[in-house]
């Protein structure tokens, strides 16, 4: 099978992590070994594995670059590589292009889409052009709560029953919500029209 690159992008709590293990999962049933690379800055859960929310475990390579990973035999035995927090891979285009191109693997990354404010990672972008599959994931806005998709990241203040990650405060939330003010986010939903 020819390489490929599988692009899977969203905001936080889109379920990424677990689209990523599911993908791995499919792969060992069916005998095929797996690469598994995370990016060293991820400690959520530990080192040298990929966790997700519901407890499945993932034996992965912590790393800060991607660089020099194709020299290693670790990739060379293998014909699926996966890398989770993609956008923090300043090489992440070049090494999915060339090991899809040069060495036929199959990539499959999972990034954020944006930050918070709506910028695009650079990492990410550059990849785009060579993904042949982009899978746009989108969590539930946590203000709506009725099932409204939440394509975006939003910094807040907690605010109940909202998930929030890191030593900021994020939510997923929907369009209108992410261009609420944060003082009505963080207030009555009936008062999000307000000025
Ligand atoms: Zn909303």
């Amino acid at each position: 099978m020819p390489g490929n690159i599988r692009l899977i992008i969203g905001p936080m709590f889109s379920q990424k992590t677990t689209c990523l293990t599911g993908y791995i999962h499919r792969y060992r049933s069916i005998g095929r070994t797996v690469l598994v690379v995370n990016h060293a800055s991820d400690v959520r859960y530990g080192r040298d594995a990929l966790c997700t929310h519901d407890g499945t475990s993932v034996p992965c390579r912590m790393r800060r670059d991607l660089r020099g990973l194709r020299g290693e035999p670790e990739y060379t035995d293998v014909s699926t590589i996966f890398i989770e927090e993609g956008q923090f891979f300043d090489d992440l285009a070049a090494f999915c292009r060339d090991a899809a191109g040069v060495d036929g693997k199959e990539v499959i990354v999972a990034a954020l889409v944006a930050t918070f404010d709506r910028r695009m990672f650079p990492s990410v972008a550059e990849l785009i052009p060579y993904a042949d599959h982009i899978e746009h994931r989108t969590a539930l806005c946590c203000v709506c709560r009725d099932g409204t998709p939440a394509p975006f990241t939003k910094r807040i203040a907690a605010i109940e029953g909202c998930l929030v990650g890191g030593s900021e405060s994020y939510a997923a939330v929907c369009g209108p919500h992410h261009n609420a003010p944060h003082r009505a986010i963080n207030g009555a939903v009936g008062h999000l029209n307000d000025p």
